[in-house]
């Protein structure tokens, strides 16, 4: 049985004392997370911050990005070393913001996948096609390739976690219907089974993409939907309590 993982992504969003708020009310305001797993990913400056008012919950901590070396010069970047200083679980890699605007590859991901994995972070590795792509009938193709880049040499899934998010539905409202998620997704497992083999049934794909408290639980029916990558609503603690309070 897979715990289901709801995740909220920031973004650049909030202060240090704006994500403190935020962080409080979901630990305070958490009433169902035996089943499942809940974590929060505030931007770098409010990791520290945030993960002091999570001491003690149940609200996991996780960072939005971080580059594939420990240490050195590499002048704005932030290592997973730093990360798990700062008390970091999770770490999100290859968001497709990243990949749009600071002009990420599969290459890249994959050398952030195996240094967090090696680091003790476990990745939550974000795929999806855009709106042409879909069009165009290759969504296959490209969460294929993109999860097949990211994974490459990578010898045990038992820390992956996989957020299919469809770019086209990322902060536009335009939800994927649960039967286009579940299609991907069970292509997606399909796929790592062929790769993998048994160890594609022990891993969480989480869908990401518009998802609120209105429509997260018939996407969270779907047998390979195992939870939610979420941007705009877990920015408030109604919103994002209430997506956790419909997990099964
Ligand atoms: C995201 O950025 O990962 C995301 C899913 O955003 P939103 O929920 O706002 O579409």
């Amino acid at each position: 049985m897979r715990k289901w993982i709801v995740a909220g992504n920031w973004k650049m969003h909030n202060t240090i004392s704006e994500s403190v708020a935020l962080a409080r009310a979901i630990k305070d305001g958490l009433s169902n997370s035996a089943s499942g797993e809940v974590v929060v990913a505030p931007p770098f400056t409010a990791l520290t911050a945030v993960a002091e008012t999570l001491r003690g919950g149940a609200v996991q901590l996780a960072a939005q990005n971080m580059y594939s070396e420990d240490k050195g010069a590499f002048t704005g970047e932030i290592s997973p070393v730093m990360l798990k200083d700062a008390g970091c679980a999770y770490v999100i890699i290859g968001h497709s913001e990243r990949r749009k605007y600071f002009s990420e590859t599969d290459d890249g991901v994959n050398r952030k996948v195996k240094k967090a994995l090696a680091s003790g972070l476990k990745p939550i590795v974000c795929v999806g096609e855009t709106d042409e792509e879909r069009i165009q009938g290759v969504t296959e193709s490209v969460v294929g390739r993109q999860v097949q880049g990211a994974l490459a040499g990578v010898e045990t899934l038992a820390d992956v976690v996989i957020a299919y998010e469809p770019v086209w539905a990322i902060g536009t409202g335009k939800v994927a219907t649960s039967a286009q998620a579940e299609e991907v997704h069970a292509f997606v497992r399909s796929l790592i089974r062929k790769l993998y083999g048994a160890a594609a049934d022990e891993l969480r794909i989480l869908y990401g993409g518009s998802v609120t408290k209105d429509n997260v639980a018939e996407l969270a029916a779907r047998a390979d939907i195992d939870g939610a990558l979420v941007g705009g609503a877990s920015l408030k603690p109604d919103g994002f309590l209430g997506i956790i309070a419909q997990m099964p």
